[in-house]
């Protein structure tokens, strides 16, 4: 190849890449341009070659792709989290849609034939910004030692002041600079995650979109907030504030939340409703963050479940118990699993709250959980669903359903690559695709969720058979970028 680092090229952009990067073809060479979008003719630089594919960055957008849309945010392309705020939205769902079909073809191994037959249209998000009940802020210091609030600029820790994110509810922006306010008053430090020292790191905000109720959480590097009376007078003015707390992470980390919460001021948790169901939820458990969205999933999940009102369902990966609860209603016995001690707490809560007495929850991982109710209890199912985090089911979960036979697996999923991994392995035991859909959740983000229906194979039909895996070259390029966008996947999705 006659191309060489620095060079610039002028790129026609045939494809997107899993993360939303532009893909062009120079002479048949495959490179990625994040802010290049399909359609689009454009000018580049090339930053990195690899053997089969490399990067480039966008230099000038020569000829606009009928796509593309004026984006809201000044800082979209700085900012790591709305990788697509410049595609149209139909655009984007498409996108998602063939996302969720790719993985499904070359990683799970179904015929284009047959996931093409069992999809259903990508469900849509009405409200395409302001959509997030939950916003996890980093607290900094910039380059002349201001405080600042905002979020990481794509692939760093640098933090961009701002804010009032597009996507997040407008009292965010009120909290966080009450909050800042609070520390320069009060000489309380940024946490420094060089050097380990400072005092603030994080701020979790969550508010019911139902209930109006108000959540805030401040992450510390220390064993208390000093003046925090201080910090909860100001911030219980605010309309709705209904619980502020602390909690203590001095671990050098990447996690956001410490273990403990410790209360300032109010309620340990805020309330929603969801659908008609209550949900109390605290800071450390795990709540969809795109209610009205969620509320479109969780009816889907019971439709795919079909339940007639005597079923045994298991909700593998519960949290706070949501999918569980949605289930009771149609179900004889629903059993929920999860790892996370406060999100059973609330769980259990919430089945109290909404007078739910054929719901019962099980702390602990599913992979162990779910093996010991069947193998020493003898606890059957009818239905499993199942909602994993993005690394998928362990395989001795996967192990443990093709065991119990449920008729029907329901698998709900944040990651469609894991997720097309372990339909593979539910299939080769005995199952068949028949139902899926996309729900976006997450709009101007590469992110969506799916729901897949998958029904036991009755004994004389043929196993479904799987063709050898051919990874190409763009999904090794997107396997390696993926790594690297890890935390502005947590910083999209936590
Ligand atoms: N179904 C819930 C939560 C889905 S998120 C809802 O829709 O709200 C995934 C959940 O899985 C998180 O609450 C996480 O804490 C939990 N989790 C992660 N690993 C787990 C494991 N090995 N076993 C059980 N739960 C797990």
């Amino acid at each position: 190849m006659n191309y060489k680092k620095n060079d610039r090229v002028v790129l026609d952009i045939e494809d997107m890449g899993a993360e939303g990067e532009g893909v062009g073809k120079m002479d048949g060479f495959p490179l990625f341009v994040k802010d290049a979008l399909i359609g689009d003719r454009i000018e580049a630089r090339i930053t990195k070659l690899k053997t089969r594919y490399g990067y480039a960055r966008l230099e000038k957008v020569l000829v606009p792709s009928s796509f593309r849309v004026e984006p809201v945010c000044r800082f979209h392309r700085q900012c790591g989290g709305c990788q697509l705020q410049a595609l149209s939205y139909e655009k984007q769902l498409e996108f998602k849609q063939n996302k969720i079909r790719n993985n499904l073809v070359r990683i799970g191994g179904f015929s284009e034939a047959l996931v093409s037959g069992c999809m259903e249209p990508i469900v849509g998000m009405d409200e395409r910004f302001h959509y997030r009940n939950k916003a996890q802020v980093p607290i900094g210091t910039d380059k002349e030692g201001n405080l600042v609030a905002g979020f990481y600029a794509g692939r760093t820790h640098n933090i961009i002041a701002n804010t009032d994110c597009a996507l997040g509810v407008a009292e965010n922006r009120e909290i966080l600079e009450v909050i800042l306010a609070y520390m320069r008053e009060n000489h309380i430090c940024a946490y420094d995650e060089t050097t380990g020292n400072g005092l603030v790191r994080h701020v979790l905000i969550r508010k019911g979109f139902a209930s109006g109720e108000l959540m805030v959480c401040i992450v510390i590097n220390g064993s208390r907030l000093p003046e925090g009376e201080k910090l909860v007078e100001r911030l219980r003015r605010i309309p709705g504030m209904t619980s502020v707390s602390y909690s203590v992470n001095r671990k050098n980390t990447n996690v956001i939340m410490g273990d403990e919460i410790h209360m300032l001021w109010g309620s340990r948790t805020i309330q929603d409703r969801i659908g008609g169901i209550l949900f109390s939820v605290s800071p450390l458990s795990f709540y969809q963050v795109n209610p009205v969205q969620t509320k479109k999933l969780y009816d889907l999940a019971v439709e795919y479940a079909d339940l007639k009102g005597m079923e045994t369902v298991w909700d593998l990966y519960c949290g706070i118990g949501t999918i569980s609860l949605f289930m009771a209603q149609k179900a004889g016995q629903v059993y929920g699993v999860e790892v996370v001690p406060q999100a059973i707490e609330d769980a259990r809560e919430n089945a109290r709250l909404n007078g739910v007495g054929n719901a019962a929850f099980f702390v602990g991982k599913a992979e162990d959980v779910l093996p010991e109710k069947y193998e020493r209890e003898g606890i059957r199912a009818d239905v499993i669903v199942v909602d994993p985090p993005r690394k998928g089911c362990d395989e001795k979960c996967l192990d443990t359903i093709l065991k119990m036979r449920p008729e029907r697996i329901v698998y709900v999923s944040c990651d469609s690559a894991t997720l097309a991994r372990d339909l593979k392995v539910l299939c080769d035991g005995g199952y068949e695709l028949m139902r899926w859909r996309g729900v976006d959740m997450f709009g101007m983000t590469v992110h969506v969720e799916s729901i897949v229906l998958l029904s036991k194979l009755k004994s004389n039909k043929l196993k479904h058979t799987n063709v050898e895996l051919e990874i190409d070259e763009l999904d090794l390029a997107a396997a390696e970028s993926k790594a690297t966008y890890e935390e502005i996947k947590d910083y999209v999705l936590n």
